[in-house]
């Protein structure tokens, strides 16, 4: 059978009516240890909930599924996803990572990497040729993310890829914006993806969880596993449970957020209020003939502005709006608006003028009169 559609997937991927009683939706397994044989055994297969649970083991396996890889390892927020790969840098070693991307994570970046002893380098990830000196020689893990947050610049998977092979790094995608719903990293070479589930895999502001995604090497999976269990952060039954159950409906909202982002993005470009747009689906933005080669399906429903008048006018237009909410995070159902720079705090570096915008699944014709009157 050939592979099922995305919303088939979402619905179907290891999820089937309970064994015991033919319950539809699937039960919560809060237990934290499992029954052993009369032999000591554990023929059921679990053994203790740090280990693993069968909600966790459904919600692994439904990602790794989406990604199209061979299997995924759920942690407690995405920062602890992220931190399971970056144990993989041992001193001395080097990680080459986007100096724009999630403020979180190259704050992490740099705290691990100093910890170590392991070398960091901060790139423009949308400069292959600046990515192609910082591995050059060795490097032990390349980091791509892609759109990136805020500024939605746009890495080329195919080619930033390749050169980390070249180097002999791993390479590593945050595929949290464009979601496997518009960007499947694995189809570009990618060894690992990383979500921040807690936004659009959750997709209800509900649930803080992260994942990471192998893509094809089974030891490489079973070193991630074993840090799970040794730094003790999976993902608990219940939040395993609401992600899958949230899961199912990723694709009918992704693509509709994509559709109302799209429509937002080209009427703030047109606006006399607005100073700048930030969404690779515009065709004004530098990379959009990259963006719609290596995303289908939309181009993500997270998008920025830079608002004429500075950092005031951004904060009152933020102050007007009724149907965004001012809030920090991304990819709920709820459409957010963020003064991004003041959530960073000191030693960032996004304009004082930019407010960041997660759409939800709104009319896009009422999140537009929302917009309108806030920027009048
Ligand atoms: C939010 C975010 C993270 C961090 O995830 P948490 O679940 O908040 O720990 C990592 N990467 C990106 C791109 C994000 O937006």
């Amino acid at each position: 059978m050939k592979r099922p559609g995305l919303n088939t997937q979402c619905v179907h991927a290891a999820h089937a009516p309970d064994a015991a009683v033919g319950a539809i939706a699937e039960p919560i397994y809060l237990s934290t240890t499992f029954e052993r044989g009369a032999d000591g055994s554990y023929p059921r297969g679990y053994r203790y909930s740090r280990e693993g649970t069968p909600n966790r083991t459904a919600l692994e396996e439904c990602v790794a599924a989406l990604e199209g890889g061979a299997g995924a390892v759920a942690f407690a927020s995405g920062l602890a996803a992220n931190m399971a790969v970056l144990d993989l840098l041992g001193a001395g070693e080097r990680l080459v990572a986007p100096g724009e991307a999630y403020y979180g994570s190259v704050k992490q970046f740099r705290d691990v990497s100093r910890q170590r002893g392991a070398l960091l380098e901060l790139v423009d990830g949308s400069d292959p040729a600046a990515i192609r000196a910082a591995v050059a020689g060795r490097a032990r893990l390349l980091w791509i993310e892609t759109p990136t947050n805020p500024l939605l610049n746009v890495t080329d998977l195919e080619a930033a890829t390749a050169i980390g092979h070249d180097a002999g790094a791993l390479v590593v995608c945050d595929n949290t914006f464009a979601t496997p719903v518009c960007q499947r990293p694995f189809s570009f070479g990618v060894d690992l993806v990383v979500h921040s589930a807690t936004k659009y895999l959750g997709g209800h502001s509900d649930v803080l969880s992260g994942v990471v995604v192998v893509r094809d090497d089974p030891a490489l999976l079973e070193r991630l596993r074993a840090w799970q269990r040794t730094a003790g952060s999976p993902l608990a039954p219940f939040d395993s449970w609401l992600l899958r159950r949230s899961i199912a409906t990723l694709g009918l909202r992704v693509r509709a957020q994509c559709q109302g982002a799209l429509r937002i993005a080209e009427f703030l470009a047109a606006h006399p209020a607005v100073e700048r747009v930030f969404y690779p689906g515009l065709t004004s933005h530098p990379a959009h003939a990259l963006a719609a080669a290596q995303m289908h399906g939309g181009y993500g429903a997270v998008l920025s502005v830079c608002i004429a008048g500075g950092a005031e006018a951004a904060l009152r237009t933020a102050g007007r709006t009724r149907i965004f909410t001012r809030a920090t995070s991304l990819g709920g159902v709820e459409s957010l608006i963020e003064h991004r720079a003041s959530i960073e705090g000191p030693g960032s570096r996004t304009p004082q003028n930019l407010l960041r915008l997660s759409v939800g699944i709104e009319e896009p014709e009422d999140l537009l009169e929302d917009l309108a009157q806030a920027l009048a």
